[in-house]
C-alpha cells in the first residue's frame, strides 16, 4: 500500500478524504475522536507545505441537508489544528474549485458533506474527475469508509496520485499482522448483539485462534442450538444455524470456542430491572439473559491474561444498563491489564472502553466499525485495494 512517504506533497494541493461521521446531538458535536484520529495526517501534509481539500461524509442525506452539514465538524476542525478552516458551502462546483484554487501552502479547505451529492455513493466518475480537478494529489485516511467503493474513498484514487494516511495506514497493518503474524496464544472474543454481524469475523479466527470466547446476545443463537432454553432473551434466530456450524467447525479444527458458564438475567431490558444471578445458562421462561456472569468474566479474563494477543469487537452484555455492565467492565479490566497486543474494534465496544476510562489502555483502537470487521474477514477494502493495498 502506497503511504504518505511515496507521496510528494510539498507545495501541492492535497485532497484529503477523512472519517469525521461523528455523533451530533443539536448541532454540537458530542464525541470528537474522530477528528482527533486524523489530525496526524493532516498535521504531516500542512507540515510539509501542502493545502489541504478536506472531505468527508456525515450521516446519511438524501441529497442536501443543513441538519447534516459540515459546518460544526470545519468549527472543531479548526479549533483542534489551531488553524483558519474555510467550509466551502457546496461539494463540487465554481465555488469550490474558486477557493480551492487560491489555497496557499499551509491553508485549510473543507468541502461540504460529500454524501450531498448524489454520484458519491454511487461511486460516480464524474464526481470523481470533480473532486481531482480540486487538487494534485489524492490521501485517504477515512478506514471507517474504506470498505466502501465510493466516488470520494475509491472512485478518485483513479484520476490523482495517490497515498494512505497514518491512520489508514496503522489500521490497515495493525488489523492485518493480528491474521499474518500474531503471537499465540491469539484470543478472539466476540459479543454484541447479533451473531450474523460477525459469523465471518468467527470463522477467520477458528481457523487461526487458539480460543475465541463468546459472549454478549449472540451466546443465546450457540445456546439455543445446543439444545438450552434461553427465556426471552434476544436471540437471533437466523443465527442459529451459523452457530451450529461454528460449533462443529471449531471441533474439527482444535480451535477452543468457549460459550458463558453462567449469566446475569432480568425480566426485561431496563436499568431497574430485578437482577437475577443464574449458575448455568437454561434461561427460565419469563427472564432474559442480560450479562455473563461472575464465574465466565473470571473465566474470560484469566484466558486473556495469558494471551499473547487479544481481539476484541462487541460487549459481553448490555453495558448501557449499569447493572449488566459487570461482565463488559471485567473482560475491559482484562484487555487493559494484559501484557497481549490487544486490538479492539466496534463502536459500541469502544464507548464502553472510553466509558470504563480504559481507551488508552489498549494497543490499538480501531476507528473503523464495519472496515475493521471486513478486513479480519479477510475481504479486500476498496479504499485500500485502490491504493495498492
Ligand atoms: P459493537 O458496536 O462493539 O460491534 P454490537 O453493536 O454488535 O457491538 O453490540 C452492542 C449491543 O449489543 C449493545 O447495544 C448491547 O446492549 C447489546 N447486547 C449485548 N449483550 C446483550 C444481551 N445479552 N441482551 C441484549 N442486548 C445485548
Ligand atoms: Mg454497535
Amino acid at each position: 500500500m502506497r503511504t504518505l512517504d511515496d507521496l510528494d506533497v510539498g507545495g501541492k494541493r492535497v485532497f484529503v478524504r477523512v472519517d469525521f461521521n461523528v455523533p451530533l446531538k443539536d448541532g454540537v458535536i458530542t464525541d470528537d475522536t474522530r477528528i482527533r484520529a486524523a489530525l496526524p495526517t493532516l498535521e504531516a501534509l500542512l507540515h510539509r507545505n501542502a493545502s489541504l481539500v478536506v472531505a468527508a461524509h456525515l450521516g446519511r442525506p438524501k441529497g442536501v441537508d443543513p441538519a447534516l452539514s459540515l459546518a460544526p465538524v470545519a468549527e472543531r476542525l479548526g479549533e483542534l489544528l489551531d488553524r483558519k478552516v474555510t467550509l466551502s458551502p457546496e461539494v463540487v462546483g465554481d465555488r469550490s474549485w474558486e477557493l480551492a484554487n487560491d489555497l496557499l501552502p499551509g491553508q485549510v479547505l473543507m468541502l461540504e458533506n460529500v454524501r450531498f451529492e448524489a454520484g458519491e455513493t454511487k461511486n460516480d466518475d464524474r464526481l470523481a474527475t470533480l473532486y481531482a480537478a480540486l487538487a494534485d494529489v489524492y490521501v485517504n485516511d477515512a478506514f471507517g469508509a474504506a470498505h466502501r467503493a465510493h466516488a470520494s474513498t475509491e472512485g478518485v484514487a483513479h484520476h490523482l496520485p495517490s497515498a494512505a494516511g497514518l491512520l489508514l495506514q496503522r489500521e490497515v497493518e495493525t488489523l492485518r499482522g493480528i491474521l499474518e503474524n500474531p503471537a499465540h496464544p491469539l484470543v478472539a472474543i466476540v459479543g454484541g448483539a447479533k451473531v450474523t454481524d460477525k459469523i465471518g469475523v468467527i470463522d477467520a479466527f477458528l481457523d487461526r485462534a487458539d480460543a475465541v470466547l463468546i459472549g454478549g446476545a449472540m451466546c443465546f443463537p450457540f445456546f439455543k442450538a445446543q439444545g438450552h432454553p434461553v427465556g426471552k432473551s434476544l436471540c437471533e434466530e437466523e443465527g442459529i444455524a451459523p452457530a451450529a456450524r461454528a460449533l462443529e467447525d471449531a471441533e474439527r479444527k482444535g480451535c477452543r470456542l468457549l460459550l458463558p458458564l453462567d449469566l446475569l438475567c432480568g425480566d426485561d431490558f431496563s436499568a431497574d430491572t430485578t437482577v437475577t444471578p443464574l449458575n448455568g445458562v437454561d434461561v427460565p421462561h419469563g427472564l432474559m439473559g442480560l450479562d455473563i456472569g461472575p464465574q465466565t468474566a473470571s473465566a474470560y479474563s484469566e484466558v486473556v491474561l495469558g494471551a499473547g494477543t487479544v481481539f476484541w469487537n462487541g460487549p459481553m452484555g448490555a453495558f448501557e444498563l449499569p447493572p449488566f455492565a459487570l461482565g463488559t467492565r471485567a473482560v475491559a479490566e482484562a484487555v487493559a491489564a494484559t501484557d497481549a497486543v490487544t486490538v479492539v474494534g466496534g463502536g459500541d465496544s469502544a464507548a464502553a472502553l472510553a466509558q470504563f476510562g480504559l481507551a488508552d489502555r489498549v494497543t490499538h483502537l480501531s476507528t473503523g466499525g464495519g472496515a475493521s470487521l471486513e478486513l479480519i474477514e479477510g475481504k479486500t477494502l476498496p479504499g485500500v485495494e485502490v491504493l495498492g493495498g
